[in-house]
């Protein structure tokens, strides 16, 4: 394939992700957003196939053919739940990626090169190195903490900014070491700097707890973009390099979106801590929320629908694992056909990865105009009569607000116990993601709805689609120690 041609394809290709950034940034046009990235995709590969050497075929088939199959078989099996689980696993893929490329390109001879060109080289390798070695282990911790292998409490050594400090002044010197050498002698200060780039992705990543997880996973997002950027100038590849710098710098504006909804500084977060805090958080006895729970039935909560004018659903991780969207959409309908205004509020961590709920309301065909931001809503909760909290946890936790000494203080969050009634449908009183308790369990104008969520929404559509004689009448909710 010409050069020329190589190089319209490849502008084709950068030019259809972008505009599949802009369509994926809208509900309305995530579709079309997607479909600009695939196409995009396949320009890029195919044109980057087409352009090399007829000797490489055989490598390059035996690796992307069992690779493209594996990858369609994991994707096709992957429940949405898990989704934020690989996506964490495929940003270590990029960052693997990357120090493999680093050290293929450093052991490869480039004689053709001048002095000040091998030097560029060389810190292209080494930057490239360093990335993509954070970027590897850091995302394995994140796999390993979303799929709950690893504690979700931050792991908060004393002096841990000091041995960050230390890490990166260590790898600093071996950079220069590194440069300073001829004839491939860096090696070893470059596999050192990787050694504790490695751990540095660790311990970043391992001090972040709870909560915060969600804009540590699109920093590394971020920071995977930038190792396929590194990539790419050390492969000379200028659609790597485009693509790697829009994936890193979507990932970095979206982390300093996501650090702004949670009140959390962009600084800390890139620097791998949320950290003034330096001991764990964990509620002491005299932070147990007080007061006692009272419980709802399906009945009670068909009843309390059935006398509100206004209803907001609060949807939360529960609502994925259970898959109870479809029959939230049906609830809606039938409200709104009874003339009942009901909303969604959204919030900007809500489930396991950005746009969760937003991507399953979608799904379930949820008109897009009643689904709102949390900003765009909390002010409404006072004037709500009902608010259906569905598997949410975290993020209506009053004591985000109250309690400067909880894990998750500062984080804005629903406020939902402002409406004059809250069913919160959960199956037990176990706390959320964050490991924190919930006072929200205890305050008087709330209901528990035990159950599987799917469970409990199928038997109050059920109750709704039944002639309205036959609901029986309210009964005040039991109550319990
Ligand atoms: P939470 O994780 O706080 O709570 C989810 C609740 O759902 C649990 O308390 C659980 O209670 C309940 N649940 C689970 N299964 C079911 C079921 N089948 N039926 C009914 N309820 C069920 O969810 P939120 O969405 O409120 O908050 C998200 C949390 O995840 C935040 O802490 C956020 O920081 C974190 N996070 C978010 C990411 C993102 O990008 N959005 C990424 C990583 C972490 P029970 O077991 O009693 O049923």
């Amino acid at each position: 394939m010409s050069n020329n041609l190589l190089t319209v394809a490849y502008i084709v290709a950068s030019v259809l992700f972008i505009l599949s950034l802009g369509g994926l940034s809208n509900q309305e046009t995530a579709r079309k957003g997607n479909v600009y990235g695939i196409i995009g995709m396949l320009i890029a590969l195919l044109t980057t196939a087409l352009s090399l050497d007829l000797t490489t075929y055989g490598i390059l088939t035996s690796v992307v053919i069992p690779g493209a199959a594996i990858g369609a078989i994991v994707a096709a099996r992957v429940a949405m739940t898990s989704m934020p689980e690989l996506v964490a696993m495929l940003h270590s893929f990029v960052g693997l990626a990357a120090v493999l490329v680093g050290i293929a390109n450093y052991l490869q001879e480039s004689p053709s090169l001048t002095p000040v060109e091998s030097t560029i080289h060389q810190i292209e390798i080494f930057v490239g190195v360093f990335i993509g070695a954070i970027t590897c282990t850091g995302s394995v911790i994140a796999f390993g903490k979303l799929r709950g292998i690893i504690s979700s409490k931050p792991l908060l050594l004393s002096g841990r900014h000091l041995l960050n400090l230390g890490m990166i002044t260590a790898s600093v010197w071996l950079g220069f070491e590194f440069l300073t050498t001829t004839n491939l002698t860096g090696l070893q200060a470059l596999l050192a700097m990787m050694a504790i780039a490695s751990i540095l992705g660790v311990h970043l990543v391992m001090a972040i707890g709870g909560a915060d997880m969600p804009v540590v996973i699109s920093m590394l997002n971020s920071y995977s973009g930038w190792a396929a950027a590194a990539a790419g100038f050390m492969l000379s590849n200028d659609l790597l390099i485009i693509t790697g710098a829009l994936v890193g710098s979507s990932g970095a504006i979206l982390s300093y979106i996501m650090c702004k909804a949670m009140n959390r500084s962009f600084i800390s977060v890139i620097l791998g801590g949320f950290g003034e805090q330096t001991s764990p958080a964990t509620p002491q006895d005299g932070e147990q929320p007080q007061g006692n729970v009272s419980t709802a039935t399906v009945e009670d909560t068909v009843e309390l629908l059935q006398t509100a004018k206004s209803v907001i659903v609060v949807p939360g991780y529960g609502m994925a694992v259970a898959q109870a969207q479809h029959t939230v959409s049906e609830l809606t309908k039938q409200l709104r056909d009874r003339g009942v205004q009901i909303r969604f509020g959204i919030h900007p961590v809500a489930g396991r990865m950005p746009g969760h709920m937003n991507v399953l309301l979608a799904e379930a065909k949820v008109p897009y105009d009643i689904v709102l931001e949390m900003d765009e809503i909390n002010e409404d909760f006072p004037q709500t009569n009902v608010v259906l909290v569905i598997g949410a946890n975290d993020t209506v936790n009053p004591s985000a607000l109250e309690n400067p000494q909880s894990l998750i203080a500062g984080m804005p969050v629903l406020e939902v116990w402002k409406a004059d009634c809250v069913v919160v449908m959960k199956r037990s009183m176990a706390s959320g993601y964050a490991g924190v308790e919930n006072p929200l369990f205890y305050k008087d104008n709330t209901r528990m709805l035990f159950g599987d969520a799917k469970k409990n929404l199928d038997a109050i559509v059920a109750k709704f689609a039944q002639p309205s004689e036959e609901t029986p009448n309210f009964r005040h909710p039991a109550k319990v120690a």
